[in-house]
């Protein structure tokens, strides 16, 4: 029996009819999609766009990009953020604004 049946089997007839009514007005489905927004969020970026580097709790992340476009990215350490900022800098001084279409950039690791 998978998960959603077991959780249904342990409700009383209330219940039942409350989430009955929550799948007719479309409230589940929205719920779903909501959770499944909030996952890829959280698994938006397992290690870090400079370096590769697996992020864990202590990853500073950075939110960017035009209102509607906002990227968000995790960097494992101060020096990486800096370094993908200044990346942004150096590129906008050029006139190339749209690193929201382009692929992170990655530091070249030294040998
Ligand atoms: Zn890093």
């Amino acid at each position: 029996m998978n998960k959603l049946s077991k959780i249904i089997d342990d409700l009383d007839e209330n219940e039942l009819e409350l989430i009955k009514r929550d799948l007719e007005a479309g409230h589940i489905e929205k719920l779903i999609n909501q959770k499944i927004n909030e996952k890829k969020e959280q698994d938006f970026n397992k290690v870090c766009p400079v370096c590769q580097t697996p992020i864990d709790e202590d990853s500073l992340t950075l939110i960017f990009g035009p209102k509607g476009l906002r990227r968000k990215a995790s960097f494992c350490a101060l020096d990486c953020l800096q370094y993908f900022v200044n990346k942004i800098k150096a590129e906008r001084a050029q006139g190339e604004d749209r690193l929201v279409s382009r692929p992170i950039i990655r530091r070249e690791r030294e040998p």
